[in-house]
């Protein structure tokens, strides 16, 4: 038996370990510890990195999409768009606000909001769509485009899973009036702790967004707003700085990885890429990147005939890591009981919480490793 986790930091830290020392030491001496040059610097370098004109550090991937909607003043009465299928921030941002979420369901096969669906549950009152491109891949940044235009909807793109990530050639967090980002440890560009941020090609909204950031205020103690304290350390940000030129490597590790999978996989009885018309006697289903320039923050299989837990014992026995991303969709959530609109028609979301679970694919994953996880799976599906 060879261990696997589902993500281990180590040897990505590890790598670069004197360098964050460093940093660390000098942001100690300086004793600036809130906002300044640290933060800035990092701030110009994911900007040319994303293709954007503006990235604003802040202290959350949840606060730079509650930051994004109270910038666009999101509020009671108003509706958004945003898919089921996702993590719980997307939708708690909006409720945060007073403002309603409108449950779209997803594709089955991009695990992304479905546009088909948000068309159908479009309505006057709603103002905004959030597109989460999950699991690291871009959504098509040219319909989502088209589709606010013609419906006069705001964007905010969940970019959380998704930077570095591009859809023919444009990157994601470039397209929407804002996209934010996380880099909480498990995305592509982890942090050290909580972080996050918002970008927009907006110069208006980028000021509006960086005063919100520091209670409304601006000059200080005079607040124009209601804001609040959304503001990301500086150190967090120096440390930042030096793993970001590293994070397309990171992401080609990982896509490398992925085809591995595919390679090693495709080719067994039972295995089948999740396209659309796949054949009755598929067991399992592995995550195909239609937007061809994905990151692969996850490597998510649809597991079918009702074995996905079956085989999150059977990788756990075998000391894989492997999780649920996500086995409640938000419609089904206790908070949610009786919130938004929609709720009834997200079938393929409810399917996919059943069917879904994700494997190590995470850059520093050893060949004898990931041997092992293909190995595994292909015994399963032999005995199942
Ligand atoms: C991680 C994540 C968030 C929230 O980011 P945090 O930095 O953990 O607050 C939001 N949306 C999605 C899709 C995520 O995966």
């Amino acid at each position: 038996m060879i261990k696997v986790p589902l993500l281990d930091l180590g040897p990505q830290n590890r790598a670069l370990e004197s360098a964050y020392a460093q940093a660390f030491n000098e942001v100690m001496q300086s004793n600036a510890f809130i906002m300044g040059p640290r933060l800035e610097a990092f701030e110009k370098a994911c900007a040319e990195a994303l293709k954007v004109k503006h990235a604003i550090g802040v202290s959350s991937g949840t606060d730079a999409l509650l930051l994004s909607l109270m910038a666009l003043g999101v509020g009671e009465g108003d509706e958004v768009l945003l898919p089921a299928f996702t993590f719980f921030a997307t939708a708690g941002s909006v409720a945060r606000l007073g403002a309603t979420p409108v449950w779209v369901d997803v594709s089955p096969h991009t695990f992304n909001i479905s546009l088909e669906d948000a068309a159908r549950k479009v309505s006057p009152r709603t103002v905004a769509i959030m597109p989460v491109h999950l699991f690291g891949q871009s959504c098509d940044l040219n319909a989502l485009q088209a589709f606010a235009l013609a419906h006069r909807l705001k964007v905010i793109e969940d970019a959380a899973q998704s930077m570095g990530a591009r859809w023919q050639g444009r990157p994601t967090m470039s397209v929407g009036d804002f996209g934010a980002t996380s880099f909480f440890p498990s995305k592509n560009l982890g942090g050290f702790g909580d972080s996050g941020l918002v970008t927009t090609q907006d110069d208006a909204l980028a000021e509006r967004a960086r005063i919100l950031r520091v209670h409304g205020m601006q000059p200080k103690y005079y607040h124009k707003l209601v804001g609040a304290n959304f503001r990301m350390d500086p150190l967090q940000a120096a440390l930042l700085q030096i793993k970001l030129p590293h994070l397309p490597k990171y992401n080609c590790a990982r896509a490398g990885n992925a085809a591995f999978y595919h390679q090693s996989l495709l080719s067994v009885q039972g295995f089948a890429e999740n396209r659309p018309g796949v054949s009755s006697e598929a067991k399992i289903l592995l995550p195909v990147d239609f937007s061809r320039e994905g990151i692969w923050n996850q490597f998510t299989l649809r597991v079918l005939q009702g074995k996905r837990d079956a085989l999150k014992a059977f990788l756990t026995d075998r000391g894989i890591g492997c999780e649920i991303y996500y086995p409640v969709p938000l419609h089904r959530q206790e908070c949610f009981a009786g919130v938004g609109r929609g709720a009834d028609s997200v079938t393929i979301s409810e399917q996919l919480a059943n069917e879904v679970l994700s494997i190590p694919i995470y850059p520093e994953i050893t060949n004898e490793q990931r041997n092992w996880v293909a190995e595994s799976l292909a015994a399963f599906v032999k005995q199942a």
